[in-house]
């Protein structure tokens, strides 16, 4: 998945998600993912601002991950607009 810089457009945190599950990803970290990687991109994360609407810290990381394979992503809802990305 390539995320386009160019592109003014966000997608809502719904519907990224919704993408993420037709691509066969399920919702939790991949239980192979040890604490403190957790953490490191829990905290990278909360330091991340939105792109659709600028606020930073409003940004809530929920895990993704595809069962059998290390693929994983972080999918970055907005809880001030509602914009989801994919990190
Ligand atoms: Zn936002």
């Amino acid at each position: 998945m390539t995320h386009s810089t160019t592109t003014r457009v966000h997608p809502s945190a719904a519907a990224l998600e919704s993408l993420l599950k037709s691509k066969g990803y399920v919702l939790g970290w991949p239980f192979t993912l040890p604490d403190r990687a957790r953490q490191a991109d829990l905290d990278l994360a909360a330091a991340y601002d939105c792109p659709a609407c600028g606020y930073v810290g409003a940004m809530q990381a929920r895990p993704w991950h595809r069962p059998f394979t290390r693929r994983y992503v972080l999918a970055l809802c907005c809880l001030s607009c509602g914009c989801g990305v994919e990190a």
